[in-house]
């Protein structure tokens, strides 16, 4: 068989550590073509463009400094030409700029490839929840698996042990991209109900938006425990109302879910993020753009996301954590409500 020609969309903090761990993989595996392609959003970093950095000096200087790339990965500023003879494809753009992506490379995608969405986030759709990982099936019309983890991407890229949890309707698609991304310091399970996997990437978020805004009005630990588990209380409660298919809480208990969910909770952008808007009263567009040097949040759009599906079910009051995080986030609510809206949650009537 020909060997599989890999394509990474997306070249940010976590796309770029993901690039060191497939170069550095397919090099020692004869199924993977030993070049992998990096779509790149191009840009200037000091005069240069932020492509022929990479291409020459083998460093995402402006997202992820201070960790050499493989000389494998090229670094590519068109988009049509990173994708077009893909096999593999792995979404690592932010939330945000999904649907422009798909948009471009919907007529340029091979109709064999194979998806792989590392993105953390969902949209409001007709019937409710819409996933990334829809629509890029819808626009793009491949297969698509999700990989979401305990994975905090500059303790990655400096390979500290973990897991990750990848989320496949097709098993052997699933085990494909395993075999693509495993290493003996991040480790992978394949599950199937990846919608599941994918729901708890991107509600894990808001929990995280939650427990910064403890931080922020200093909180202990066993209050913001709480949070932590009245969040997943309302993971497992969203997916079980919104997803089509099975809604395993064993998932849960997958990297993707308990483990992603502490370790956001604890050093994610968006904890961090809302720390730092409890304490300042700045907003969150100019904390991001102020603390994040071009990295972006997913917390509050998600957030905005599941109201908007909770408010059209008349759910809000069926969770009263995601409903304060937006109302913190996005209407001026006072941080210090968050408390007292939890006091009455729907786990101790
Ligand atoms: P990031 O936060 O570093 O975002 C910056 C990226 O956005 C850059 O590549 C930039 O070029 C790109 N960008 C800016 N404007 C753009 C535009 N108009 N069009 C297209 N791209 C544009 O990104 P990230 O950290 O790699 O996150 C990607 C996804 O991976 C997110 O959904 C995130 O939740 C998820 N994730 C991140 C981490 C992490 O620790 N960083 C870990 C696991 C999962
Ligand atoms: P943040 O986007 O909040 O940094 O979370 C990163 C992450 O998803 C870790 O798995």
């Amino acid at each position: 068989a020909k060997p599989l020609k890999v394509c990474i969309v997306g070249s940010g903090n976590w796309g770029s550590v993901v690039s060191k761990i497939i170069g550095s993989n397919v090099k020692n595996m004869k199924k993977f073509a030993p070049t992998v392609k990096m779509w790149v959003f191009e840009e200037v970093v000091s005069g240069r463009k932020l492509t022929d950095i990479i291409n020459s000096d083998h460093e995402n200087v402006k997202y992820l400094p201070g960790h050499r790339l493989p000389e494998n990965v090229v670094a590519t500023p068109s988009l049509s030409q990173a994708v077009q003879d893909a096999d593999l494809l792995v979404f690592a753009s932010p939330h945000q700029f999904v649907r422009t992506i798909c948009d471009e490379i919907a007529d340029i995608v091979p109709k064999t490839a194979l998806g792989l969405s590392l993105i953390k986030g969902i949209d409001e759709g007709p019937e409710g929840l819409k996933l990334v990982s829809d629509i890029i099936r819808e626009k793009v019309d491949i297969d698509v698996s999700v990989l979401m983890g305990a994975n905090i991407a500059s303790e990655v890229a400096a390979e500290q042990f973990c897991e990750t949890t990848i989320g496949s309707k097709v098993l052997q698609n699933g085990l494909l991209f395993k075999e693509l991304l495993q290493t003996p310091k991040f480790r992978v399970t394949v599950v199937e109900d990846s919608d599941t996997v994918e729901l708890c990437g991107a509600l894990k978020n808001i929990v995280a938006m939650g427990v910064g805004f403890c931080d922020g009005f200093c909180c202990g630990d066993s209050t913001k425990a709480t949070v932590i588990r009245l969040g997943l209380k309302e993971m497992i409660a969203f997916g079980r109302t919104f997803c089509k298919g099975q809604v395993s809480t064993a998932t849960f208990l997958e990297s993707c879910g308990v483990a992603d969910l502490v370790s956001s909770c604890y050093g994610g952008r968006n904890r961090k993020v809302a720390e730092a808007f409890a304490r300042t009263g700045k907003t969150i567009e100019e904390l991001e753009k102020e603390m994040l040097n071009g990295q972006k949040l997913q917390g509050p759009h998600t957030s905005a996301q599941v109201y908007r599906i909770l408010r059209k079910k008349g759910l809000l009051d069926k969770f009263p954590l995601f409903t304060v995080v937006y109302q913190i986030c996005h209407e001026g609510r006072a941080v210090a409500e968050m408390i007292p809206c939890l006091q009455n949650h729907p786990e101790h009537r």
